[in-house]
C-alpha cells in the first residue's frame, strides 16, 4: 500500500468533536479533514517518539527486541511515543524506566530522525528523537521487551525494526568516529 493510501486523509469519515462529515479542504494551502460545520480541523501533523542511545565501556549499543507488533521479533532502540503535553527529554526518561527499569540520564541530543509507523493499517508520520545517556541500575526487560543486548555498531543484527534506527546509528557512528 502506498504512503497516500494509508493517509488519515483517506480512512477518518466523522469529526470527533460533532460527528458530522470530516471533508478534505485546504488548510494554509495544505489538504486537511476538516468538519462540515467548521468546528474541528484534523491536522496531520507528525508525531514525536523518543529514544535512548546507551552503549557499554566497549562502545557496543543496547538494543531491545520487541515481543509485540508492529515489528515483533525485531530489533530497536529503547524508547517509545511522546505523551501528550510531555517534553521529550521527560518523555525518554519515562520510556525507558517503563521499558528496562533503570533511570536514564540523557547527556545530548544525537539527532532527530523521520520516519513512517504503520498500525492498525493506518501510516503515521513519526519525527524520532535520539538521546545519548547512560543509565544506572541493571536494565531488565518489561513485558513488551523479548530480550536486551548489546550489538557492536559494526555487527547490528540483520532484523532491525524501523529504518530511522540505522540512520540514527550510522549518524552517531559518523560524528563520534576518533580521527587516527
Ligand atoms: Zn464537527
Amino acid at each position: 500500500m502506498s504512503r497516500v493510501e494509508r493517509s488519515p486523509l483517506r480512512y477518518f469519515k466523522f469529526c470527533p468533536r460533532c460527528g458530522r462529515q470530516l471533508r478534505i479542504s485546504k488548510v494554509d494551502g495544505h489538504p486537511h479533514l476538516k468538519c462540515d460545520q467548521g468546528d474541528f480541523v484534523f491536522f496531520q501533523n507528525p508525531h514525536s517518539a523518543v529514544s535512548g542511545l546507551i552503549f557499554d565501556r566497549r562502545g557496543r549499543v543496547m538494543l531491545v527486541k520487541r515481543k509485540y507488533n508492529p515489528k515483533k521479533g525485531f530489533w530497536d532502540t529503547p524508547g517509545g511515543f511522546v505523551g501528550w503535553g510531555e517534553n521529550p527529554k521527560q518523555a525518554v526518561i519515562r520510556e525507558l524506566r517503563e521499558e528496562l527499569k533503570v533511570h536514564f540520564q540523557p547527556q545530548d541530543l544525537s539527532g532527530i530522525f523521520h520516519d513512517w509507523y504503520d498500525m492498525f493499517n493506518l501510516r503515521y508520520s513519526v519525527y524520532n528523537i535520539y538521546y545519548t545517556g547512560t543509565i544506572s541500575g541493571r536494565p531488565r526487560p518489561a513485558s513488551d521487551v523479548a530480550a536486551i543486548r548489546w550489538f557492536p555498531l559494526n555487527r547490528l543484527p540483520q532484523k532491525i525494526s524501523f529504518s530511522h534506527i540505522r540512520r540514527a546509528l550510522r549518524h552517531y557512528r559518523t560524528t563520534h568516529q576518533k580521527k587516527s
